[in-house]
């Protein structure tokens, strides 16, 4: 997902020209990982741009800087207004927007008190995380690089240093030339994608694992299992062990950045027919229509940039 830059960032309050959204090479962020961030996506509708589940993702911004202890100065209202204004500044239609706090610098101790907080705010036009992923399906592969424990770093908390783990296992992976890692945990059991969460299809059912598996609470997840359950296809939250996983119908995995994506093949073996599935095909073709406000029971979740109008 590279990015094309735009005018402006969100930067501490106000917009700046994105030249100039700059820290300093001390910020203790950058040393230690001591920051949070949320991804999101923005999508045309014909009522102009909107924020997918814009306030759910605010919500678990919050979420994860009181795990660090990181107040973010700033309310969610807010920070919704900012989001707003940058994707109207930049003239943003299909987005992908980086809301991001970090502990700056002040002191190299490892404690945080003595920092202040930054925030910001970036929006840049994008399309797929994974090229020809959503239409064609990805390969992955079984990480040798386990996912750590909530009982060290919680998962369902989206700080900056967790993705040490993340690159590691994704290069390592694309090293063998693999598109994506799945992460499995201490107990041996799947955990996620190094920026997804995984679904398995089987018999007709869904399922996917939950926050004692190590894995972050997604947002696409949780809409993903709202949309199932509104087609009456049947759901379940359950472990997911590596046999499930290879013994599956179909797998896809979920994510703002992947929204859903077909998993083809693990580790050379083809899942299904080796083609993305028909359950997978149905609930991407729902997603897609829901986050371009296609469908009226699903407008609830999204944040219109401008008023809808109304007539
Ligand atoms: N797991 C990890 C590790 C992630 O980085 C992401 C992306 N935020 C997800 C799962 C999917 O979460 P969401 O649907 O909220 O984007």
């Amino acid at each position: 997902m590279g990015f094309t830059p735009t005018d402006t960032i969100w930067f501490n309050g106000q917009l700046v020209p994105w030249a100039d959204a700059q820290v300093h090479v001390l910020a203790h962020g950058l040393h230690y990982g001591t920051g949070v961030f949320e991804g999101m996506r923005c999508y045309p509708t014909v009522d102009g741009p909107a924020v997918f589940r814009l306030d759910v993702h605010l919500e678990r911004f919050y979420a994860s800087a009181a795990i660090y202890d990181l107040e973010i100065p700033y309310t969610q209202d807010r920070l919704t207004a900012a989001t707003h204004e940058l994707i109207r500044a930049n003239r943003l239609e299909s987005a992908y927007l980086r809301p991001i706090a970090f502990f700056d610098a002040a002191t190299l101790s490892v404690w945080t008190r003595e920092c202040p907080v930054t925030v910001a705010i970036a929006g840049f036009p994008t399309g797929a995380y994974h090229a020809g992923g959503p239409d064609h399906g990805v390969r992955v592969t079984i990480s040798p690089v386990r996912k750590f424990d909530n009982s060290a770093i919680p998962a369902w908390a989206k700080a900056c240093g967790q993705y040490i783990n993340s690159a590691r296992a994704v290069n390592e992976a694309q090293r063998r030339g693999f598109d994506e890692a799945i992460l499995l945990n201490s107990q041996g059991l799947v955990a996620e994608g190094s920026g997804e969460n995984l679904f398995v299809v089987k018999g007709g059912a869904i399922v996917t694992n939950d926050k004692d598996a190590g894995i972050l609470m997604g947002v696409t997840r949780a809409s993903i299992l709202e949309i199932a359950r509104d087609l009456d296809l049947p759901t379940r939250v359950a472990p997911i062990s590596i046999e499930d996983m290879l013994g599956a119908d179909e797998l896809f995995f979920s994510g703002t950045a992947v929204e859903v994506t077909p998993i083809r093949e693990v580790d050379g073996r083809a899942i299904g027919d080796g083609k993305p599935g028909p359950i997978t095909r149905r609930l991407q073709q729902t997603f897609n229509e829901v986050v371009r406000g296609q469908r009226a029971e699903y407008r609830k979740w999204l944040s219109f940039v401008r008023q809808p109008v109304t007539s």
